[in-house]
């Protein structure tokens, strides 16, 4: 049974990982969404669901037509419109002919999500299948250092498109890293070959933009137009907290002892928003505040056609973005969203963070 899983954006290579953890050779690797992607899913979809939704549904159309018997619908459900994606997904497959398997794993119901679990894992005993499923919890972390490092040297190097060369190579190789005693040596490998491959320039001084909104926008350059190169073509460091991590790591849940970045940005969000929406609604608004005061320059806060937390989160930001002085630009985006317009308004936004910096060194020197 030829399992597939739909493209989402590094978090393919974690389900990637996983899967082969688990002895499942049969495998059919999502491709990149493309306009084709995009095109599949919204014709068999709604026009007002979320754009996730449409884009989502043409990746997993696409690994079914390449022979996937088995596919993996959602990881997570929430507050808003994700918990229906599943169920929808359902019909619409079956609608369309489909009959093979559709997992959903839902972590908010624990039965249902080990029954589902189990019909991933094969011959495995539940022991082997919890081990593959912690080393790819531990391999997620390794893909998040590529992605900082990425979008952190990407700004400065000299070369470009070096940052990327490595990052892909590096992708591959903690996919195919095998043992938990080599896996733990990776973040290591990772730092020294972005240090020894990449060659930046030494004097730069970029700014830094924090990455926030919707989970899907936010991970998946398809749909967000590759707005961290972007910013790093512009000379500018990007980075984002959002990572399926928070959610899968169980290791980083259960440490008690630490706290975690986005119950801080929650509470810093409370006097704004004090219930939970779903989507990042509360985070967009908390990491706002906690990145000014980490010292960033500026914030872009990426959110679906219709997606209700995220347009929620969107008209209370300018207020937040007044309060603490922190530039946010906020940008919808869909699966019609053109190039042109949004490469504009992301190099107005880093004009604007420039002149910004260069007014309060002048003031400073005053
Ligand atoms: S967060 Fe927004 S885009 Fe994502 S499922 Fe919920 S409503 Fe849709």
């Amino acid at each position: 049974m030829p399992l597939g899983f739909p493209y989402l954006g590094t978090f393919t290579h974690v389900m990637e990982s996983i899967a082969r953890g688990m002895n499942r050779d049969d495998l059919i690797l999502p491709n990149e969404p493309t306009y084709r992607t995009k095109q599949l899913g919204s014709r068999h979809a709604s026009e007002f669901v979320c754009t996730p939704f449409k884009i989502i549904l043409g990746s997993l159309l696409e690994v079914i037509e390449r022979g996937a018997t088995q596919v993996i619908g959602t990881v997570h459900v929430d507050f808003c419109r994700l918990g229906y994606y599943a169920p929808l997904w359902k019909l619409i497959l079956e609608d369309l002919g489909y009959t093979g398997d559709i997992i959903c794993l839902n972590w908010f119901d624990k039965p249902d999500f080990f029954r589902n679990f189990k019909k991933l894992t094969g011959d495995l005993n539940a022991i082997q299948a919890f081990q593959a499923f912690r080393i790819g919890w531990i391999k997620n972390r390794y893909f998040d250092l590529v992605e900082k490092l990425l979008y952190s040297y990407g700004a400065t190097e000299i070369s470009k498109g070096s940052a990327k060369a490595v990052a892909d190579k590096l992708n591959r190789t903690i996919v195919h890293t095998m043992g938990e005693r080599n896996v733990r040596k990776l973040p290591r490998l990772i730092k020294e070959t972005f240090k020894e491959e990449v060659e930046v320039d030494e004097k730069a001084d970029p700014l830094k933009v924090i990455i926030m909104g919707e989970l899907y926008a936010v991970i998946e350059p398809a749909i967000n137009l590759y707005v961290m190169r972007k910013l790093n073509d512009l000379g500018v460091v990007a980075y984002t907290p959002i990572t399926f991590r928070r959610w899968i790591d169980l290791g980083y849940r259960l440490n008690f002892f630490k706290r975690k970045q986005h119950d801080i940005a929650i509470k810093k969000a409370k006097p704004y928003l004090g219930h939970r929406l779903g989507g990042k609604a509360r985070e967009s608004i908390g990491c706002t505040i906690y990145y000014k005061e980490k010292g960033w320059d500026g914030l872009i806060h990426l959110y679906p056609f219709t997606c209700m937390p995220e347009i929620i989160s969107r008209s209370i930001l300018p207020q937040v973005s007044k309060d603490y002085d922190m530039p946010v630009l906020s940008l919808v985006v869909d699966e019609h969203t053109g190039e042109a317009g949004f490469q504009t308004r992301v190099e107005a936004f880093v004009d604007l963070l420039e002149r910004k910096r260069n007014e309060n060194d002048k003031n400073k020197v005053k």
